[in-house]
């Protein structure tokens, strides 16, 4: 492989990047899984890796990796990079943040001379935010074999379409996805660089972060059914109408979350609803909502879900309703591995003096990847704390923080002597 001296400037891939998948209706970007905004994302990544003299291939379940293996880099590769899908109406940052900044240590690092002891390795990782198909880190979790591949296959995405048709039709073949265990052995360890999601490095005065943990979260589905009938004509005591249900249920995901916190970080959100038929003049048949809860440990998330759904249960009773729960995902409660944050900070020491460490409300692939191989994350910091929205940002002089310490992390992770 020849070495290049190409460089990339973060700002200015992050640019490139800005029209591809610009949501006209919510604002924000939209990329999901295999959509067109995602594959052009995808021939971003390959050309990028090109350009660098990366070996590119797209594995068994859609998900990106692009190798820089010069003479003398043996062993399992050290695997650092993020995703490119958004959730709808996303941010520039949540995702692209990573990959980008990746690739710029990597030209950093062919630049400076580096020879690497070990292959340095970027991902992107498939459908992180799980906003076509419901299910957040598919890709990862795939690979690390923590979801049932039948179950994936047979997912829908909104429009009816499965997963099995969107994987077939961007050429990744259906019956190939699952488990892949040479693939988990041949990374010695994944580093994850993330715009920081809430406000924690801004009062510290800090570019960067280190996270230490990830709250335990998951997603749950519940669909209340009542009586459609006409908005006009129907009398008020004989109506059966699930968005009063739903609406109860809005307020206990606060309720309960509020009630529970503190010490147990507890939160409880419904960012999505769907109401059937949907019409302004009438009442509705059903209505299906989506309870996100996370808290510091899992059976504080199993408990808060639980005091919820009660309380559903309970308007439910009192409308004449009925209501049913499906769990559409669960993560355990993640702490990354501290010997690795160890290695990180002193790597970053002499660039940044004592680099804060700091836990996460938000999952990532790095979360999945931690119960099967050494994991860590870099944080950037986020002035206003926003995320999974557009007004998500860091300053620029701070984007080039994040990659001058991945840079340096990466370079430590893969020096002669860290073998
Ligand atoms: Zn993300």
């Amino acid at each position: 492989m020849t070495a290049t001296t190409t460089a990339i400037d973060a700002v200015a891939a992050l640019a490139e990047l800005a029209p591809i998948g610009a949501d006209g209706t919510r604002g924000g970007w939209s990329r999901h899984l295999l959509d067109e905004a995602d594959r052009d994302m995808r021939a971003w990544f390959e050309r990028t890796a090109s350009s660098l003299g990366l070996a590119v291939e797209t594995d068994a379940n859609a998900n990106q990796w692009a190798t820089w293996a010069p003479d003398g880099a043996t062993g399992p590769a050290v695997a650092t990079g993020s995703h490119l899908d958004s959730v709808p109406g996303g941010g520039p940052l949540d995702g692209p943040l990573g990959v980008v900044s990746a690739f710029a240590a990597v030209a950093r690092l062919q630049a400076d001379g580096h020879a690497p002891a070990r292959p340095i390795r970027v991902a992107n990782f498939a459908e992180e935010e799980g906003a076509r198909f419901g299910v957040p880190c598919l890709g990862s979790q795939l690979l690390a074999g923590e979801l049932g591949s039948d179950r994936v296959r047979a997912l829908t995405d909104a429009t009816g379409v499965t997963c099995a048709a969107v994987l077939e039709a961007g050429g990744i073949d259906p019956a190939g996805i699952g488990r892949d265990a040479a693939r988990l052995a041949d990374m010695a360890l994944y580093l994850e660089l993330h715009v920081e999601q809430g406000r924690q490095l801004a009062p510290l005065d800090a570019p960067v972060g280190i996270a230490t943990s990830i709250l335990a979260h998951g997603r749950w589905r519940v669909t209340v059914t009542g009586r459609g009938d006409h908005a006009g004509a129907t009398e008020l005591a004989s109506r059966h109408d699930p968005m009063m249900v739903a609406a109860a249920t809005v307020r206990a995901a606060r309720g309960r979350a509020l009630a529970a916190a503190p010490p147990t970080r507890s939160r409880a959100t419904v960012g999505k609803l769907q109401v059937i038929p949907g019409g302004s003049n009438a009442i509705a048949s059903e209505v299906r909502l989506w309870i996100d809860a996370r808290a510091e440990h899992d059976a504080d998330v199993r408990d808060l879900v639980a005091r919820i759904v009660a309380d559903a249960e309970a308007a439910a009773r009192a409308e004449g309703c009925s209501v049913t729960v499906a769990e559409e995902s669960f993560s355990a409660r993640v702490e990354f591995d501290p010997a690795l944050a160890d290695r990180v900070g002193d790597a970053l020491a002499p660039g940044f003096g004592a680099v804060p460490r700091i836990p996460t409300g938000a999952g990532h692939d790095a979360g999945v990847l931690a119960a099967h191989l050494p994991t860590a994350m870099l944080f950037v910091r986020n002035p206003d704390g926003v995320s999974h929205s557009p007004h998500e940002g860091a300053s620029e002089a701070d984007i080039r923080a994040g990659v001058d310490a991945l840079t340096a992390a990466l370079r430590a992770l893969t020096s002669g002597d860290a073998r």
